[in-house]
């Protein structure tokens, strides 16, 4: 286990506090988040990386706490975002605008107006069209915007079909060719300048060999970028470096590191990475609380208060997650660091949760040891891509989430009440 989440006298433990205190004190489901864990990793990919000098641009959609991005804002992180809202929140945070990345394929002349009042440090440009609404907002406000245009490298980064962006295919970016002559283009537009080059080629990758090829395109296409009369200045590599749901499978950031920088170097630019998942995935937990425990034929269901509305990435992507109990019973232990093989004294069981979905599961055949209802589980690397895509379906109010420093534990979100979820509807009665 790590040094952030780890099994002391039989109970889980965040940091230096007992998860089933928190449980007890905010009630279920609830998400609990490592602030040690987010620095160390933040730290981590700075000091793989420094010899580039990085910008590490944490990726906002992955985990948008508004305490999160405050533990980001105050390390003096820097940030990626997609949308008008995002960028509100990174300001609410304290965060720096000007350190500040918006990417996403569909910006609104509304969000490329506030994001140019705001100052943000580039746009990423998914597309032509893209760069014309950019040019004719700029042109209007009297700026100049920055941008970087999104390149697809044509790499496959060898992960879920759903998170792989870099492939010719994908509705993401411009292939090589359409992004130089969008660079041709962008020549002659007074009012926007390319001063990087961006690419973001997928989510969850555990292996270095797309990054080494993806950045030896880049350098050679920010060649070509110069030759146009470009300042280009920043190479942005994007994120999606993965991390170990299941134990190991995932390289450490020094890997991907030494396969990016050499590359990158010969760019002479300044490097910039967009790193979500790798940030807050394996500093957070989602604990839930055993409703019921039913028995149908051979199946064992565990039935659970979180639910896909809470945590969906298993329904939306078929993921693992470790799960066990907040506190085993007399003969458990911790959990076991494989969860493939077979663990004694364990049944395999269905956790599901009470939405009406045949995909409302967090897992499916997964061995636990003997539980009862009433109690606690803890479903392990639940930082990244939980919360943020929770959803209110089965009119369920959204889990509460704790940032969790040291022997201390603030509530970083309040769970919603059922007049908060019917408020905005409009009914006469
Ligand atoms: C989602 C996204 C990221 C972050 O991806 P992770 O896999 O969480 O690191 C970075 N950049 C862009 C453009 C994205 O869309």
């Amino acid at each position: 286990m790590d040094p952030y989440f780890s099994y002391r006298d039989s109970g889980l433990y965040c940091e230096d506090v007992a998860v089933a205190r928190l449980a007890e004190e905010f009630g279920t489901p609830l998400y609990i988040y490592s602030k040690s864990a987010i620095v160390a990793q933040l730290d981590g990919l700075h000091a793989a990386f420094a010899e580039l000098d990085p910008l590490v641009c944490y990726s906002v959609k992955a985990n948008s706490n508004l305490s999160v991005l405050k533990v980001v804002a105050e390390r003096g992180g820097a940030f990626d975002v997609v949308s008008g809202g995002e960028l509100r929140r990174v300001q609410v945070a304290g965060g720096n605008p000007r350190k500040t990345v918006f990417a996403g394929v569909g910006k609104t002349d509304e969000e490329i107006a506030a994001a140019l009042e705001a100052g943000v440090l580039m746009f990423n440009v998914e597309s032509e069209a893209e760069l014309d609404a950019i040019a004719r907002v700029a042109s209007a406000m009297g700026r100049v915007a920055p941008c970087a245009p999104r390149v697809n490298p044509d790499v496959d980064p060898k992960t879920h079909r759903y998170i792989s962006t870099g492939k010719k295919e994908s509705k993401f970016g411009m292939h090589i060719e359409r992004s130089l002559a969008l660079a041709e283009a962008a020549a002659k537009m007074p009012s926007v300048s390319l001063i990087g080059m961006h690419m973001h080629i997928g989510s969850q990758i555990t292996t270095v060999e797309p990054y080494a090829g993806a950045a030896s395109k880049g350098v050679e296409i920010i060649d070509a970028m110069r030759r146009l009369g470009h300042p280009v200045a920043w190479f942005n590599m994007g994120g999606g470096f993965g991390i170990s749901y299941r134990g190991g499978e995932a390289k450490p950031v020094a890997e991907f590191a030494r396969a990016i920088v050499p590359v990158v170097r010969e760019s002479r630019c300044r490097l910039i990475l967009e790193p979500g998942r790798v940030v807050v995935g394996n500093a957070g937990v989602l604990v839930s609380r055993v409703i019921f425990i039913k028995k149908s034929g051979e199946k064992t269901f565990v039935i659970q208060d979180a639910a896909m509305n809470d945590l969906i990435r298993p329904a939306l992507y078929e993921s693992f997650h470790r799960i066990w109990p907040v506190s085993p019973r007399a003969g458990a232990t911790a959990p076991p660091d494989d969860f493939e093989a077979a663990i004694a004294g364990t049944t395999a069981c269905d956790i599901v949760g009470p939405v009406c979905e045949s995909g409302d599961f967090l897992a499916k055949d997964r061995a636990l040891p003997s539980i009862e209802r009433g109690d606690l589980l803890a479903t392990f690397s639940a930082g990244a891509y939980g919360m943020v895509m929770a959803s209110n379906y089965n009119t369920r109010p959204r889990a509460a989430e704790v940032l969790v420093d040291g022997s201390s534990a603030k509530l970083a979100r309040r769970r919603e009440t059922l007049d908060e979820l019917l408020a905005p509807e409009l009914v006469e009665l």
